[in-house]
């Protein structure tokens, strides 16, 4: 008989399932809570890395469509002080596909479900409980009311799994604070901050805080500011004063960054599951992604999320006939392949709020783009 897949979201994880399962055969359902691919801006760029996202992609055929839309020069960086001194400028080969290309959350998104036939995403499918039916499988509840059954439940709906509390009561800690504000149009409104910026990511470090801009390919400016976690109420920073009076003493060039935000700031808590989280393997269901391995964003997540898709795709393909068998040798590996990856991102947040970050950040990356072929 067939087996009935269902994936609980369809963010880079879901879909990235959807389509190597496909590939090899196996249909599944994403249910997605959002009404369309256009619902939600998808936020800014992502670097691909070889060895996961990118590895996912060729799994999924798509690396030539991933070239097509990748920005190779995004990769380019710098990093300055509060004062505007560079500290570390990396330039990537021009039109290199070596090292970590960027590419707008958006255009993968797209990329992906493009990939999949249009029947394969249910949006406006938010689902609110997961029941385990005695006869194996589950029942799943939408928001709305709608139900249906599945035989294969595969949580791939992030931060905030609904389909996690099925297999753990991990609870989230709260890691920092993420102010973000988008400048549009960047070139012909602001060429001053569209030069500052440069192709890629700017990081301006201080002390126990960051102010960092991303270049997008539509020509618009993502800026982020990063602060540890604190009492304080989050609303505090829906105000650009409020944000100028944290970085008083900085290089007016780059505090422009903040007053140049098309609208009002967005403030959100940036949360991680603890370091090392496994659960007991249960027969017919299973976590990838944010929804098994929420890490403070240093630009591993959605990497992982897409490797974890491959491999549980990988496993279901080679062995159809006993998909608990398949799920329970994917989550021992990936338990395995994120436990240092979660460590090593908890690591570089916490150097990235310290009072010592610009020494370290410089160090690092200094580090980084000096190995041989790794990351250039
Ligand atoms: C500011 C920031 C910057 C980041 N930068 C990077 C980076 O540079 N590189 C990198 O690798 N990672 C980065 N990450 C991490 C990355 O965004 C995530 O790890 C990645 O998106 C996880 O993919 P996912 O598919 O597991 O979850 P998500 O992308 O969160 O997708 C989950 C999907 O599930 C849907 N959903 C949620 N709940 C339900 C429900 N109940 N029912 C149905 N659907 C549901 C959501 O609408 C969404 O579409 C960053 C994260 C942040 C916050």
């Amino acid at each position: 008989m067939k087996m009935r897949i269902a994936i609980a979201g369809g963010g880079l994880g879901g879909l990235t399932l959807a389509r190597i399962l496909r590939r090899h055969g196996l249909d599944a359902v994403v249910y997605e809570r959002e009404a369309s691919r256009s619902a939600r801006s998808q936020g800014g760029m992502l670097d691909l890395h070889p060895e996961s996202g990118q590895q996912a992609l060729a799994e999924a055929g798509l690396t030539g469509r991933f070239r097509s839309e990748a920005r190779p020069e995004g990769e380019e960086h710098r990093i300055l002080d509060q004062a505007g001194r560079t500290l570390v400028h990396h330039k990537p080969h021009p039109g290199s596909f070596s090292g970590r290309p960027e590419i707008d959350r958006r255009a993968l998104r797209d990329l992906l479900l493009d990939s999949l036939p249009g029947d394969a995403v249910a949006w406006q499918h938010r689902l609110v409980a997961a029941t385990p039916r005695p006869d194996g499988g589950f029942g799943l509840t939408f928001h709305g009311g709608h139900k249906t059954d599945c035989d294969i439940l595969i949580g791939a709906d992030g931060a905030r799994s609904v389909v996690r509390s099925l297999l753990t009561d991990a609870k989230l800690s709260y890691v920092a604070t993420l102010v973000e504000l988008s400048i549009s149009d960047a070139d012909r409104r602001h060429p001053d901050l569209a030069e500052l910026v440069g192709p890629g990511n700017l990081w301006c470090v201080g002390v126990n805080q960051i102010l960092a801009a991303q270049r997008l390919g539509d020509g618009g400016i993502r800026v982020g500011i990063s602060l540890r976690a604190e009492d304080r109420d989050i609303d505090t920073y829906r105000s650009k004063r409020a944000l100028l009076d944290l970085f008083e003493g900085w290089d007016s060039r780059l505090t422009a960054l903040i007053e140049a935000g098309d609208s009002a700031p967005t403030p959100r808590r940036i949360e991680a599951m603890p370091i090392g989280t496994r659960w007991a393997n249960q027969p017919g269901i299973t976590l990838i992604g944010d929804a098994a391995h929420l890490m403070p964003p240093v630009g591993e997540g959605a990497n992982q999320a897409m490797l974890d898709a491959a491999e549980l795709a990988g496993e279901l393909a080679a062995n159809p006939a006993d998909p608990d068998t398949a799920i329970r040798t994917y989550e021992e590996a990936m338990f395995t392949r994120t436990h240092p990856i979660a460590e090593m991102s908890a690591r570089v947040q916490a150097m990235m709020l310290s009072p010592t970050a610009a020494d370290d950040i410089t160090r690092f990356f200094t580090a980084r783009t000096t190995e041989p072929a790794a990351a250039d």
